[in-house]
């Protein structure tokens, strides 16, 4: 198997080869088909390239053979945001009826599936302190269907233990997703401990120049079928200028990481030694209560911190107002760097009590982009210096 930087670069090669280098955009709705039979094939193959955009276009294709290769995954499949994914998997995979487990600390729209849109569909959803894995056990329910991780978390970066709960949810025929975000294949690969399909938020580190809103599915082909077969319904289809981008951002990912985990390690320790600072949640500082899980299973710890104010709120807000180079934006994974503060972000999304429960008021999310270490750290240090002096 070759390595993961020349499967970036080649993995799709083979779907509509031609002359030019470069792949071309296929800017089209639909394809035409020679005659009934191969009209009536191409309505029904899942992932196919040549009936219906909707239902696949080559520049989808191209993007789910690398992302295939990357994550170790039988198939792989592109939506039009990392939202879609989730949702068009979850609402392929339960029913009504059923029973879901997730847990308390995970990304905003995932929290809000899981506490708003299923239970009103009738499915019934428990949320779990994922840092514990024997929690997921006795959450277990003869209902449950489906298990839902996310690690490093958003925005607390907790661990979860990928193998401990594959192994649990297989004993129990139960299926897991895992949202693989913050880590990208580079740092942490869900397949290889178990997890049955990954999703990305391709907004973030996959596209990696926060021009392109994306998301992507990977796993064993047959449950890849049944969530195609509802993004058909839920027509969540990624445009194929956008593919195109995200797959002109894929080719650089494994330069890309290996900065963001420099930078995201630098700021972490840099920031805890701030006397401003009461606490730095970053996977990759031996002070993380699960830096040894997370040394099992990554390879590098991305970078995106939690830095909490012992000035709470407005220590934090102080800090976000006095960075030079990162920008206060909600997004994360781009090359330039971003800051936002959570409390203030979701709070038109959860309840005041989901917020409390998830993210505390001072905490601050940095998200370190592909700049000079030495910059983004003395940056940091001067913010914090400042926000320190204005709100003391
Ligand atoms: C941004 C994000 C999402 C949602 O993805 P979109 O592309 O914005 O729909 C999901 N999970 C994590 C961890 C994220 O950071």
């Amino acid at each position: 198997m070759p390595g993961k930087s020349t499967v970036t670069v080649h993995a799709d090669r083979e779907i509509h080869p031609g002359r030019a280098v470069a792949p071309p955009i296929f800017q089209t709705a639909a394809f035409s088909a020679e005659d009934a039979p191969a009209f009536a094939a191409g309505a029904v193959e899942p992932r196919g390239t040549d009936f219906y955009t909707r239902f696949g276009n080559p520049n989808h294709a191209q993007v789910a053979a690398v992302i295939a290769d990357l994550e170790g995954t039988e198939a792989a499949m592109v939506t039009a945001s990392g939202m879609a994914a989730v949702t068009t998997a979850v609402l392929a995979l339960v029913s009504a009826g059923d029973h879901v487990i997730g847990q308390k600390s995970t990304y905003g729209g995932t929290a809000s599936v899981l506490l708003n849109l299923l239970p009103r569909l009738g499915v019934d959803t428990t949320l779990v302190d994922q840092r514990d894995p024997e929690v997921f056990e006795k959450a277990l329910v003869p209902t449950t269907r489906l298990i839902l991780v996310e690690t490093p978390s958003n925005p607390l970066l907790q661990i979860t233990d990928l193998r401990a709960v594959a192994d649990l949810a297989r004993a129990h025929g139960v299926p897991t997703l895992a949202d693989n975000t913050f880590a990208t294949p580079l740092n942490q690969r869900p397949a290889d401990f178990g997890i049955d399909v990954v999703w990305h938020s391709a907004t973030k580190y996959l596209n990696g120049h926060t021009d392109v809103s994306a998301g992507v599915l990977a796993g064993p082909a047959e449950i890849l079928d049944r969530i195609w077969d509802t993004s058909l319904l839920t027509g969540a289809t990624l445009g194929p200028i956008d593919a195109w981008l995200l797959l002109r951002g894929l080719r650089t990912l494994p330069l890309r990481v290996p900065r963001h985990n420099e930078n995201g390690q630098a700021l972490a320790e840099a920031l805890s030694r701030h006397p401003a600072v009461s606490r730095v949640h970053y996977p990759g500082l031996a002070t993380h209560p699960q830096h040894k899980l997370a040394l099992d299973q990554m390879n590098g710890f991305g970078g995106v911190l939690g830095v909490e104010f012992a000035g709470g709120y407005e220590t934090a807000d102080a800090f976000l107002g006095a960075l030079r180079y990162p920008r206060r934006s909600a997004s994360l994974g781009g090359v330039e760097s971003l800051a936002v503060h959570p409390a203030s972000m979701w709070a038109g999304m959860l309840s005041d009590e989901q917020i409390t429960d998830a993210v505390p008021p001072g905490l601050v999310r940095l998200a370190a982009g592909t700049e000079d270490t030495a910059d983004l750290v003395a940056d940091a240090l001067a913010a914090a210096d400042t926000a320190a002096r204005t709100t003391a």
